[in-house]
C-alpha cells in the first residue's frame, strides 16, 4: 500500500500550511499564470505543467489518473479572483471556509481508489467539484455529498455546465453516508472526522475501499479494506490537513 508513495512528508514540513484543505506539501518555485494565458485551449498547457512539475515527481504513476488531471479545467472550479493560482502546488479558497484540495492529493487519493471504470463512488465533501470531476472521467457514477449548500447548489451548477453528468451531487451530511445508495465500491472522503464513520464503512461493499483523512488538527490518510467477507483493514499512507468533516447533531 505505501510503496507507491515515494513523496512521504515529514510531519515538520506540514507546520508550513496555512489552514487548508487536502494539502501535503508545499513545493517551489511554480508561477501564477495569467488568466489570458488559460482563455481558450490555453489552460491545458497549464494542467499537463502541473502533471509534469507536480504529479509525476511524486510518484503519480496511473496513466489514467494523470491523464484525468490533465483534462480538468482546474481555473472554472476556482473563484475568479483565485484564477491565476488554480493550478498552482496548494489548495486556494472557494469561499465558506472552505478549500480546493492540493492537485496532488487530489491524483494521490484517486489512484489509492484504483478505479476500473464501473465503479460506483461516493465522495464525501464536494467542495467546488473538482475531485468529482477528475472521478467522473475515471469511473460510472460519482454520488458526491456536501454539507454547504452553497457549495453543494453551484458544484452541482458547474459539474453540469462543464458536462459531467455521472455526478450527482447532494447537501446533507456526509457523515451518516448515503443510505439510500448504498453500497458503493469506493467512498473517497475529502473533509476529516476525528474516526472513521461507521455508516461508511458499512455502506462499503466486500471488496470495496475507502480513502479517508483522519485525525483531528493534522491527519494520517488512510485506506480502508473491506473483504468479500466482510474483515475490515486500514493502512496509513502520508500525513495530511484537511478541514474537519462537520457533524452536527442529528434534528
Ligand atoms: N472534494 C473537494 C474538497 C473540498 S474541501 C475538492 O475537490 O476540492 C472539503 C469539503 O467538505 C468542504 O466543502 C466542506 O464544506 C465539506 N464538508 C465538511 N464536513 C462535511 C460533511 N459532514 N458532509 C459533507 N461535506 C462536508
Amino acid at each position: 500500500m505505501t510503496t507507491i508513495h515515494p513523496a512521504i512528508v515529514p510531519i515538520a514540513c506540514l507546520l508550513l500550511l496555512a489552514a487548508s484543505c487536502g494539502g501535503a506539501r508545499q513545493e517551489g518555485p511554480d508561477e501564477a499564470v495569467s488568466g489570458k494565458s488559460l482563455a481558450g485551449e490555453g489552460w491545458r498547457t497549464a494542467a499537463r505543467e502541473m502533471v509534469r512539475r507536480q504529479l509525476r515527481p511524486r510518484g503519480i504513476s496511473d496513466g489514467r489518473v494523470l491523464q484525468a488531471l490533465a483534462a480538468t479545467p482546474r481555473h472554472l472550479f476556482v473563484p475568479p479572483k483565485a484564477v491565476a493560482g488554480a493550478y498552482m502546488d496548494g489548495p486556494l479558497s472557494i469561499g465558506h471556509g472552505q478549500t480546493i484540495s492540493q492537485p496532488y492529493i487530489v491524483a494521490l487519493m484517486t489512484e489509492l481508489l484504483h478505479l476500473s471504470g464501473t465503479e460506483k463512488v461516493l465522495e464525501i465533501g464536494t467542495g467546488s467539484g473538482y475531485q468529482a470531476a477528475v472521478l467522473a472521467q475515471l469511473t460510472d457514477s460519482i454520488y458526491s455529498i456536501e454539507i454547504v449548500k452553497a457549495l453543494a447548489d453551484s458544484a452541482r451548477d458547474r459539474l453540469a455546465r462543464l458536462g459531467y453528468h455521472n455526478v450527482i451531487v447532494r447537501h446533507g451530511d456526509g457523515y451518516r453516508g448515503w443510505p439510500e445508495q448504498a453500497p458503493f465500491d469506493c467512498i473517497i472522503v475529502t473533509a476529516a472526522p476525528p474516526e472513521v464513520p461507521p455508516a461508511l464503512v458499512a455502506q462499503l461493499r466486500p471488496g470495496g475501499r475507502m480513502v479517508i483523512p483522519v485525525g483531528e488538527y493534522y491527519q494520517e490518510l488512510l485506506v480502508i479494506t473491506k473483504s468479500e467477507s466482510g474483515q475490515i483493514k486500514r493502512a496509513g499512507v502520508i500525513p495530511v490537513r484537511f478541514v474537519p468533516m462537520v457533524h452536527p447533531p442529528q434534528q
